[in-house]
């Protein structure tokens, strides 16, 4: 089962850039950056890198975040997570960006959009994967962050800029604050794709969609404490990026035993399987299907189809999903 999950083509569709540096990337960056409290030793780092809890979490995706101090770290962080997905036969990904807390720190806007767009067409020469952009909103750093994200997006949302977010933490964040935002987003051409309904209850999802306008829901989780907002995701079509480690990691879900997955799709509800942020969370998107699997009792077409509907919740254009049904039919047979 691993060994087939592991040569699955597969889209991924919610996993954060700062958190998905890898110990060998952080400790190039640590290296740059010799004042940094981060060890720069790979072994020390895989060390550091173990989770404990959610607070150790926090603390190293911040330490990552501090060393990303000039564009050409933006450019090797973006790079290497592309070179880490596509090891794990990711064909094309929607990377979630937060471009305000690199801004925040000195990084200008423009530098950041131009280094993620060059490692981007580099990433895609060097190993063979398709990048687009979620440029998302850290709630917890309210309107003024919004505005900022909103005009990066705005202003010099490259092409492959396809959706506008929202994330961080839900609880005292709520959705509703940020309509406007995701109004303008949206006029713009943006896909709506907030996280809701992780670490709070099914409210925040009903905003998202009726406020937000949300095409797909980040984890989303919660909707199966509510049949009725079930049904709507499923009449909609509104998909879940559901990230089951990630899940039981922030303690959203006390167990995978217990993770609400299959009562999802036994509603009929849309669901894609996703990392989130894996190193950190120490998972791999090849591991999340693996657990899937055994939620859901899926045998290898069950995982076929699993990935097809990572593809057709994607925003890839069209002759880009073709393709990858085609290649994720081909291994399959
Ligand atoms: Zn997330």
């Amino acid at each position: 089962m691993h060994e087939f999950i592991a040569a699955l083509p597969k889209a991924e569709l919610h996993v954060h850039h700062v958190g998905s540096a890898s110990p060998d990337t952080v400790a190039e960056l640590a290296a740059r950056h010799e004042d940094s409290p981060v060890p720069a030793d790979p072994a020390a780092l895989a060390e550091y890198f173990t989770f404990t809890d959610f607070g150790h979490f926090i603390e190293v995706y911040l330490s990552v975040v501090d060393l990303l101090r000039t564009p050409e770290d933006i450019w090797t962080l973006t790079h290497e997570v592309g070179r880490d997905l596509a090891a794990q036969n990711v064909r094309y990904a929607e990377l979630t960006m937060t471009p305000y807390t690199s801004i925040v720190r000195g990084i200008a806007a423009e530098a950041y959009v131009e280094a993620i767009e060059d490692a981007r067409r580099a990433a895609e020469r060097d190993f063979g994967v398709a990048l687009q952009w979620i440029f998302d909103i850290p709630g917890e750093s309210g309107i003024p962050a919004a505005d900022v994200t909103l005009d990066t997006a705005l202003r010099l949302g490259p092409g492959s800029l396809v959706g506008f977010g929202l994330g961080g933490p839900e609880i005292g964040v709520p959705r509703p604050q940020f309509a406007s935002h995701f109004e303008r987003a949206r006029a713009a051409g943006l896909h709506s794709v907030p996280h809701a309904g992780e670490s709070t209850g099914p409210q925040s999802i009903w905003d998202s969609l009726d406020l937000l306008g949300a095409e797909r829901i980040g984890h989303g989780i919660a909707a199966a404490q509510d049949p009725r907002l079930m049904e709507r995701l499923a009449t909609d079509g509104i998909a879940l990026e559901v990230c089951p480690t990630s899940n039981v990691r922030t303690r959203s879900v006390p167990s995978l035993d217990e993770h609400p997955l299959a009562t999802l799709v036994e509603a009929g509800v849309t669901v894609t399987i996703n990392s989130d942020d894996p190193p950190m969370f120490g998972t791999t998107l090849n591991d999340e299907y693996a657990i899937a699997a055994d939620l859901l009792d899926l045998d290898e077409s069950g995982l076929v189809a699993l990935a097809t509907a990572a593809v057709d919740a994607s925003f890839a254009p069209e002759p880009m999903k073709a393709h990858l049904r085609a290649e994720i039919d081909a291994a399959g047979r």
